[in-house]
């Protein structure tokens, strides 16, 4: 099937994107990399009256630092954190090239964005889940000016976002490293998104007590979800496997797993708890090494 006709506008700034974008309001979509919006638009499932076209604005490209924080600039594709040499993610969120690899095939990490994946809110998306597990901030021009959404309150359910229309999302922006932070996940296709994808971050303190953690899940909700209840069980322990094991069940227990043609509630909740305890001990693995490190001769 072919696209419905639509204007197609090409705007080299973001503040002539943000215009264009208040003028047609809620009939107007963002063009990024076009591998989410092309396929629905190919099969009708949207009807936008007009595309823009962000292919030109290079500003919001590459990565850069920004008050202590990484940013990630909103056109940045898949592929372009993949092989970033940029020593800040390398060193302090190794996380993200590792997590770009697993995202699709090569083609749709050349082409796809960072901000595309998480505009579009897909609840598996790798980008999305990073985004909570890492308490990114998310910045958004719009009619309005600038402002921050946090990524906890951005997602606001399946393909759903805190965006309005007029909206551009122009970056990401993680607050701190996290150079210990893993992800794993479990898809049946390779190439496509995961079923199930479990983050998480341990990092152990001078005493070798796990000292800060985080856990986050997507695609077994209808948004990725931090879990408070498995964190809190792991903060101040010792990481043995019975710990993280325990972590892991808690995690799983406290969702509310969605069920669809891909799966049923069941596996998904199966899933979180085997991706998280494999996630828990991967990070625990950075974590330690970092310590030993640290401390040793
Ligand atoms: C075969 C295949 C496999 C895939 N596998 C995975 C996978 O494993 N994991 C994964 O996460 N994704 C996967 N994807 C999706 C891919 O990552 C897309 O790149 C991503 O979801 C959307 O990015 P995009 O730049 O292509 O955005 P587009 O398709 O251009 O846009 C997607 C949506 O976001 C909006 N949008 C885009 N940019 C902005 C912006 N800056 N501000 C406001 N709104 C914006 C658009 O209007 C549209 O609604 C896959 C896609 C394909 C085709």
């Amino acid at each position: 099937m072919k696209p419905p006709p639509f204007a197609y506008h090409r705007p080299d700034t973001a503040e002539e994107a943000v215009q264009l974008l208040t003028e047609y309001g809620p009939d107007a979509r963002v063009l990024a990399g076009g591998q989410s919006l092309l396929p629905l638009l190919n099969r009708r499932l949207v009807r936008p009256i007009a595309l823009v076209d962000v292919a030109r604005l290079a500003a919001l490209r590459g990565t850069g630092r920004q008050d202590g924080a990484l940013r990630v600039g909103a056109l940045t594709t898949h592929a372009a954190l993949e092989r970033t040499a940029d020593p800040h993610v390398r060193d302090g969120l190794p996380v993200l090239p590792e997590t770009a690899r697993l995202i699709g095939h090569l083609p749709v990490r050349v082409r796809g964005t960072v901000g595309g994946s998480l505009a579009h809110a897909d609840p598996a998306a790798e980008w999305c889940l990073l985004a909570v597990l890492l308490d990114a901030d998310l910045d958004v021009l719009g009619p309005e000016g600038q402002r921050t959404i946090p990524a906890a309150e951005f997602f606001t359910g399946a393909h759903r976002t805190a965006l309005a229309p007029g909206d551009l999302l122009t970056g990401v922006r993680f607050p701190r490293p996290a150079a210990t932070a893993a992800v794993a996940e479990y898809g049946p296709q390779r190439g496509s998104l995961p079923l199930v994808a479990a983050g998480a971050e341990i990092v152990l303190g001078p005493d070798g007590r796990i000292a800060a953690t985080r856990i986050a899940l997507g695609g077994v909700e209808d948004r990725p979800v931090r879990s408070g209840t498995a964190e809190q069980a792991l903060l101040g322990g010792v990481p043995e496997p019975r710990l993280l094991d325990h972590a892991a069940r808690l995690a799983a227990k406290d969702l509310d797993p969605r069920a669809d043609h891909r799966a049923p509630a069941g596996y998904r909740r199966d899933l979180a708890r085997t991706l998280t305890g494999r996630t828990l001990a991967a990070s625990l693995a950075r974590s330690t090494a970092r310590l030993q490190e640290a401390t040793a001769p």
